[in-house]
C-alpha cells in the first residue's frame, strides 16, 4: 500500500515538474523577477535624479540596482539623501529671502549701514534715531509723517519723540 503511493507520489510530480504548466510557470516567475529587477533600477534612476546632483553618485546608484539585484536598491533606499533637490532649493531660496529682507539696502542705518528693521525706533548699534514711535499707537513712524498711518493721530508737524521711547533709551545707557 506505501510503496503504491509513493509510486503514484514519484510518478506525479515528475509528470508535474515536466508539465507544460510548470514550464510557463517559471517562465513567467522568471520574467517578472527580471521585471521587477529592471523597474527598480529605473525606480532608483528617477528617484536619485530628484535628490542628487552628480551625474556619477546617480551611476553608481543605479549600478548597485543593477549588480545586486534588489538588496542594490534597498541599500540605495538607506543611504539616498534624505530630501528632494527642489525642497533644498526651495529652503535656500526661503533662507536668501529672509536674509535680503534683513540686509536689504534700504534697511541699513544711514549712519553706520548696520541692517535694520522697519520698526526699529534707533539703530541698535550706534543708537542714531530711525524712526519716531507715535504718541498714541507708539508704532513706528517716519519723522517726516504729519499723521500716523496706524491710527490717524496728528503728529503737528513731524512727529514727537514719545515719553516710553525715552524710558527705552535710558534704560540702554544704564545696560552699556
Ligand atoms: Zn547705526
Ligand atoms: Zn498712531
Amino acid at each position: 500500500m506505501n510503496f503504491l503511493i509513493m509510486q503514484t507520489e514519484t510518478a506525479d510530480s515528475t509528470s508535474f515538474f515536466d508539465s507544460s504548466w510548470w514550464k510557463f510557470t517559471t517562465m513567467m516567475s522568471k520574467a517578472l523577477l527580471v521585471a521587477m529587477w529592471l523597474a527598480l533600477a529605473f525606480w532608483t534612476y528617477k528617484d536619485a535624479k530628484r535628490r542628487i546632483t552628480d551625474p556619477m553618485m546617480i551611476g553608481v546608484a543605479v549600478a548597485t540596482s543593477l549588480i545586486f539585484p534588489y538588496v542594490g536598491t534597498l541599500f540605495y533606499v538607506i543611504l539616498r539623501p534624505p530630501e528632494y533637490l527642489e525642497d533644498v532649493l526651495e529652503r535656500d531660496l526661503e533662507i536668501r529671502a529672509r536674509e535680503q529682507e534683513l540686509v536689504g539696502g534700504a534697511n541699513r542705518c544711514p549712519a553706520c549701514r548696520t541692517p535694520v528693521r522697519d520698526d526699529y525706533l534707533v539703530c541698535p548699534k550706534c543708537r542714531r534715531e530711525l524712526k519716531v514711535a507715535c504718541a498714541s499707537c507708539a508704532k513706528p513712524l517716519d519723522p517726516s509723517w504729519k499723521v500716523c498711518p496706524y491710527c490717524a493721530h496728528e503728529t503737528s508737524g513731524g512727529a514727537r519723540r514719545a515719553p516710553a521711547k525715552a524710558t527705552i533709551a535710558e534704560e540702554d545707557e544704564l545696560f552699556a
